[in-house]
């Protein structure tokens, strides 16, 4: 049998899919620069009816993933700066606080997409 590379965890994780069918869509747009579509989600999914929202409040535990995504992109770029430049404080700070504004909205999304999928199962609900 032919495993579908559509449906594994990696792919749906990546392309910010419904973690119950990895077919559904989890945000409205699927560009994030759109900030002002940034955290626009379906309230259910519209291929299985999953809910989005499960309960009040869910994505607050998406912060705490969100502080771990941050800290796993800046502590390389951390030390890469010091590798090639040294320890400057001026030019780090500018380029830790450059690369966070730039990877905020990949690391907004993502965090969701992290946090729903630690929650919920693949194929847990059925239709
Ligand atoms: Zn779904």
């Amino acid at each position: 049998m032919k495993k579908d590379k559509k449906n594994s965890l990696a792919f749906g994780m990546f392309k910010m899919k419904c973690p119950n069918c990895r077919k559904g869509d989890l945000f409205e747009t699927k560009n994030p620069w759109i900030l002002s579509k940034l955290d626009s989600m379906p309230p259910r999914c519209p291929v299985c009816n999953q809910s989005y929202f499960p309960e009040v409040g869910f994505y607050y535990g998406a912060m705490y993933i969100s502080y771990m995504v941050s800290i796993a992109v800046e502590v390389p770029i951390f030390f890469l700066m010091l590798l090639f430049f040294g320890f400057q404080l001026v030019p780090m700070v500018v380029t830790l606080c450059t690369s966070l504004i730039l990877f905020f909205p990949y690391i907004y999304r993502y965090s969701r997409v992290l946090w729903i999928y630690v929650t919920i199962p693949y194929g847990g609900i059925e239709k």
